[in-house]
């Protein structure tokens, strides 16, 4: 028994999707001209398809799970579940307007003519907003509608902002956040299931230590205690004795988002020669 995972088969989510796959320890053979390959080392069976239509193939259990954007999930309204946010993939689905236009919110919308690759998440905005607004769907190249007079605001996917400024447009408001996620399908068999969750163990894993980082550092003794009781660590920090009496060496594990923060703090408290390794897989 296989388990069978779509991904993108070229494109924004690819090459990430196979990274994601690696660094669980599962190598696929990577034939971009392929439909689908197997895993040497994994009951895995990867398929190659147009992003788009990965919410469809879950759906319909061709595939038994898949990579892919949350706006496309969205967008798609297939009934699949989503099990797991991927950490890649991150961009945001905007409304953007000419450059000149003054957005204060969405009611600037009412009576307007919108392009959009993502009807059904604009209209679902729209109707949470009570803003009356007329939808064009189109499917590429959204940013150029208004500059043709297709439209007088458009809503797309955006990550720096440099395609709407070529365009003579600005970003108005986010109306979704949106990273890689994996998604199921619904009637998954028990077996499956379980393949499932011994890959959703590796990739919270893999994520795990990508949010973390092992920390080794010089303590004086007398300052030991101090020290310590800034660390979280996983259960307490390690201590081991230097050649030098008078200091001990200390490691530990700290969060991303509290890193700095501790660092200064260890810092001020006399820790010397602090050194920040990345951790590969984190098991807890
Ligand atoms: P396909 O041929 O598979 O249909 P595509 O042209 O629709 O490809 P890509 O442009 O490769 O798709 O984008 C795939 C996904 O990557 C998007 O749906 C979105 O979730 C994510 N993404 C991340 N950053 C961006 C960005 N700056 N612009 C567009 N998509 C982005
Ligand atoms: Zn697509």
């Amino acid at each position: 028994m296989k388990l069978k995972l779509a991904i993108q088969k070229s494109g924004r989510l690819h090459d990430d999707s196979i990274r994601l796959l690696k660094e669980c320890g599962i190598d696929i053979s990577n034939g971009v001209n392929k439909l689908k390959a197997e895993a040497t080392n994994f009951p895995i069976e990867v398929y190659f398809l147009r992003d788009d239509d990965i919410p469809q193939y879950v759906e319909d259990a061709v595939a038994d799970i898949g990579f892919v954007g949350e706006n496309v999930v969205y967008e798609k309204r297939k009934k699949v579940t989503v099990v797991e946010k991927l950490g890649f993939g991150k961009c945001r689905l905007s409304m953007a307007v000419r450059r000149g236009e003054e957005y204060t919110d969405a009611s600037f919308l009412n009576g307007k003519k919108i392009a959009t690759s993502y009807p059904v998440i604009v209209e679902n905005f729209l109707k949470e907003k009570n803003v009356i607004a007329e939808i064009h769907e189109i499917s590429g190249s959204v940013e150029i509608a208004p500059g043709i007079g297709l439209a007088d605001a458009i809503c797309d996917l955006v990550s720096s902002g440099s395609t709407l400024f070529m365009n003579g447009l600005k970003e108005a408001e986010t109306i979704l956040q949106s990273q890689a996620v994996l998604i199921r399908n619904n009637g998954l068999e028990d077996a499956k299931t379980q393949l499932l969750n011994r890959l959703l163990f590796r990739i919270q894993s893999v994520k795990k230590a990508k949010n973390n980082k092992y920390i080794l550092l010089n303590a004086p003794n007398d300052k030991l205690a101090e020290i310590i009781a800034l660390l979280p660590g996983m259960k307490s920090p390690t201590v081991l004795p230097l050649a030098d009496p008078g200091w001990s060496s200390v490691h530990s594990v700290l969060n991303e988002n509290e890193f700095w923060d501790i660092i200064e703090q260890l810092k001020a408290a006399g820790a010397q020669g602090i050194l920040v390794v990345p951790i590969e897989k984190m098991i807890v």
